[in-house]
């Protein structure tokens, strides 16, 4: 269990967690790109969405219930938010271990950056 995401579900290294399960674990992106940002990882150190199997099915469905709740404790749930989840290079992905964004408090503007 190498991942850095792995290294912060066990408190090898520093974050700030603001939920955590048998399952997924949720802590503030260290960089975030709105004023609500959160992480959403599963314990289990599956490294993309291309890699999830039908076993892993509690541990997803877990992560959008707290996303839910973590929207709702943080007030975004009325305004709205991004839920995001960038796979392998194209999609963006730079931690290779499973992780859903919580993204809200502002207008996030369009779903893709523009090409041009
Ligand atoms: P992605 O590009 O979808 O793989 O997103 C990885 C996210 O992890 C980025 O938004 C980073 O800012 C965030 N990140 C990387 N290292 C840490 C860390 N140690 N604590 C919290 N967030 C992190």
């Amino acid at each position: 269990m190498g991942s850095i995401f792995s290294k912060i579900i066990a408190k090898e290294i520093p974050s700030d967690i603001v939920y955590q399960d048998e399952l997924v674990t949720a802590f503030k992106d260290i960089h975030p790109q709105a004023p609500v940002h959160i992480l959403i990882v599963t314990n289990k150190e599956i490294a993309t969405a291309a890699d999830v199997t039908a076993e892993d099915e509690p541990a997803l469905g877990r992560m959008f219930v707290v996303a839910t709740q973590l929207a709702r404790k943080h007030g975004i749930d009325e305004s709205g938010y991004r839920l995001i989840v960038n796979c392998k290079h194209d999609g963006g992905q730079e931690v290779y271990h499973l992780h859903m964004h919580l993204l809200g408090g502002r207008r996030l503007g369009p779903m893709l950056a523009r090409r041009d």
